[in-house]
């Protein structure tokens, strides 16, 4: 449905929208036909994009793509490329859909979903170089072991197989319900441990432009819930390090962290912590300090449990959720001074979606 703002503008602006719209259907119609015969019937236009992130909340994607290959991603590479859409239509690459919020009225795009195929975990007896290993790999201890995972493959997945192949490190993963790929492009971490601290080296692919291939982590950058990886590029793999240990203990830790989850966040329809905590403090304590925690705004809600937890309501608008956040994030700069950086990825909502234009300039990484 049309956004009531829209019929203010004038008649040319709806007439030049429109266009652009046409347009656009049209270029997305090019890339679909310029894809492999083997993927073709793995994308769909005007498919539901909202419904697979963990807030379920937000529109459709005007198209998505599953990728089961690298081989796939290369052939979705060409048909952007060949079809003069990369650079001129926006590519979304989608994990398990556990740090973005979509907006109701979808994401007028390309979004490309690695697979299963994309999900493999390989590696686990291959000892890791020592001292001077192999070059182009940082060297780790003698009792590492380097791990590759597939870029969907998830991160509890991940946490359990390497412990149940006496492969320790990777346990802190287990309670971040996000993929391996969405894990290196937003530095995931947690219980003392993030991606930056067990990354060695990944392969990607860039969907519109010459990157990706194999590199060393430091071409991430990798900073708090930040990297640079591009947004058009997919990751491929990952390899992770790792240190041999007794699978018991492993198990015992992933039970700790399990439980010390479902003890300190709340369930339901949400993706995780909203925004970054500031240097020195954390976004919980002072969106409760603000008053905020348990707050409604129509369909979403400041968590009661966690007061940096927005959830969303079954059969929710992204609308509210972004509403509220852009509600707690001004109350907390009012009161605190604090401005929030949101860790959530907003999908589909335009260039300033919390309205920060005109403002003053945001708190950047510490
Ligand atoms: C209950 C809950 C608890 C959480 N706890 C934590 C936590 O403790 N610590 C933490 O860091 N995060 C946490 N999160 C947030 C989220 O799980 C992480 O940010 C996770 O890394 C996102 O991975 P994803 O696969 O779901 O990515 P998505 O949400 O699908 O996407 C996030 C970003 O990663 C990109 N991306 C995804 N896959 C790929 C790929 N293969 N290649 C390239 N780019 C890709 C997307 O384009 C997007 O920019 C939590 C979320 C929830 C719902």
């Amino acid at each position: 449905m049309m956004p009531d703002h829209v019929s203010a503008e004038a008649p040319d602006a709806r007439a030049c929208q429109a266009f652009d719209e046409a347009a656009r259907r049209e270029v997305l119609a090019e890339v679909l036909a310029a894809l492999p015969a083997r993927v073709r019937p793995r994308a769909r236009v005007d498919a539901p994009l909202g419904a697979l992130t963990t807030y379920r909340v937000g529109g459709n994607a005007a198209a998505l793509v599953d990728a089961e290959s690298e081989d796939d991603l290369l052939g979705l590479r060409d048909a952007l490329v060949s079809s003069g859409a990369a650079g001129q239509v926006p590519v979304l690459v989608l994990g398990k859909g556990s740090n973005l919020l979509v907006a109701d009225s979808g994401f007028p795009g390309v979004v490309v979903r690695p697979g299963s195929g994309l999900a493999a975990l390989g590696g686990l007896d291959a000892e890791a170089p020592g001292e001077g290993g192999r070059a182009g790999l940082p060297a780790v201890s003698g009792a590492a072991v380097l791990v590759r995972a597939g870029g969907a493959l998830g991160l509890a997945v991940l946490a359990r197989r390497t412990v149940d192949a006496g492969l320790r490190g990777l346990e802190w993963a287990v309670g971040i319900p996000g993929s391996v790929g969405g894990a290196l492009k937003m530095n995931a971490g947690g219980h003392g441990a993030d991606t930056a601290s067990c990354l060695v080296r990944y392969r990607s692919v860039d969907l519109v432009g010459a990157g990706g291939g194999e590199s060393e982590a430091a071409r991430l950058r990798l900073g708090y819930r930040t990297s640079s990886l591009g947004d058009a590029e997919v990751v491929v793999w990952a390899e992770l390090t790792t240190i041999r240990g007794d699978p018991e203990t492993g198990r015992a830790l992933i039970s700790e962290i399990v439980r010390w989850r479902r003890e300190h966040q709340p369930g339901g329809s949400n993706a995780g912590s909203v925004f970054t905590n500031p240097p020195g403090d954390s976004a919980g304590r002072l969106v409760e300090a603000a008053g905020m925690k348990g707050l409604r705004l129509g369909t979403a809600q400041v968590s009661e449990k966690h007061a940096n937890f927005i959830q969303a309501d079954d059969g929710g608008k992204a609308a509210d959720v972004l509403a509220l956040m852009t509600h707690v994030r001004r109350k907390v700069a009012a009161a605190t001074g604090v401005v929030l950086r949101p860790e959530v990825k907003l999908v589909g909502f335009g260039d300033d979606p919390l309205g920060d234009a005109g403002h003053a300039p945001m708190e950047v990484d510490p």
